[in-house]
């Protein structure tokens, strides 16, 4: 962890509280004094302070206070208290712990001693950091499809909802395109499976190419079949996009394992503006309409876009 690491002090002790900026600057840290627990909350509103060294007795708001005050606030990560004190009793202690310290340190303060308590700190937040990064991590592989990195289905059935009412709400646009290799059972027969995985993946990387990726997600829907969620884009833009993407596709030359490969792709489309009323508007009937125009595609011939 970076030394350059914020820490706030709340002291009502000027002396104390100049000693202790000046020891914790000096190694390093970037440090912010208060006078009071009022005033740390304040600051602590401004700026995220994930280390927070406080005295027990000030006045305005105390340190079991300001304790118990950042303690309610959890939605911005782990914040690491220490309670400066006079207090020594056990008693004093436990209520200072309960109030949400999670360490005390007894005045007058000794500088190795503190410097050795927040490094102590430092190991828990680096811990909650590894945590955090592990969790987004896994969110990441829970929603992302393995062989094309494009989303899997879970992200779709999670967000899809969402994006239809955020639609709906706003009085925009949302379409669908869903597409599908033709013939592609032929490619795995011919090549075999592993050059049939790097076409899929060739696939998604020009669908993925071709969209607007701050606002467009592309899923894999099945085997060989891929769905674009394009918020804000009426029906005449995805048949736009649809078109462009078919004659991408049927022009490309995709290289795997020395074999020189064409495909085609059928598409089928769907959007709220062709559902009859905002009823029907659901992320079933949606796919619905889309899967019954790509069947459609594939049955007049595919290398097509219907919808
Ligand atoms: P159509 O034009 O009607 O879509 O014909 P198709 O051959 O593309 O469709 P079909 O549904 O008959 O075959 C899809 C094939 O996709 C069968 C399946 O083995 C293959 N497939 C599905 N997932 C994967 C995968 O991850 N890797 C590879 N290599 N093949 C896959
Ligand atoms: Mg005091
Ligand atoms: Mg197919
Ligand atoms: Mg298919």
């Amino acid at each position: 962890m970076s030394r350059s690491f914020p820490i706030l002090i709340a002291e009502d002790e000027a002396v104390s509280r100049k000693v202790m900026v000046k020891h914790l600057t000096k190694a390093g840290y970037d440090v912010t004094a208060v006078e009071n627990g009022r005033q740390a909350l304040e600051a602590f509103e401004e700026r995220f302070y994930p280390f927070i060294l406080t005295d027990w007795i000030m006045p305005e708001m105390d340190g079991l206070e300001l304790c118990r005050a950042i303690r309610g606030k959890r939605d911005r990560g782990y914040v690491y208290l220490i309670l400066l004190t006079h207090k020594e009793s056990k008693d004093d202690i436990i209520v200072g712990l309960e109030a949400g310290a999670d360490d005390y340190l007894t005045k007058p303060v000794y500088f190795v001693e503190l410097t050795a308590r927040i490094n102590n700190g430092m190991r828990v937040l680096e811990l909650e950091r590894s945590l955090k990064k592990a969790g987004e991590e896994i969110y990441h592989l829970t929603i992302t499809d393995s062989l094309t990195g494009t989303f899997n289905r879970r992200y779709l059935n999670e967000h899809m909802p969402d994006a239809i009412d955020q639609a709906l709400a706003q009085t925009n646009p949302l379409s669908l395109i869903l597409c599908d290799i033709d013939h592609f059972k032929k490619v795995n027969d011919t090549y075999g499976h592993l050059v049939g995985d790097a076409v899929l993946r060739s696939f998604a990387r020009i669908i993925k190419d071709t969209v607007n990726d701050q606002k467009d997600w592309v899923v894999r829907y099945g085997g060989e079949e891929f769905l674009l969620v394009l918020p804000d884009m009426d029906m005449s833009g995805a048949r736009e996009l649809s078109e462009m993407l078919r004659q991408f596709v049927a022009q490309a030359t995709i290289k795997a394992s020395c074999h020189d490969i064409n495909i085609t792709a059928s598409f089928g489309l769907a959007g709220l503006e062709s559902l009859d009323n905002s009823d029907g508007a659901t992320a079933e009937n949606l796919l619905n309409l889309a899967d019954e125009n790509l069947y459609q595609a594939k049955d007049e011939g595919r290398n097509r876009v219907v919808g």
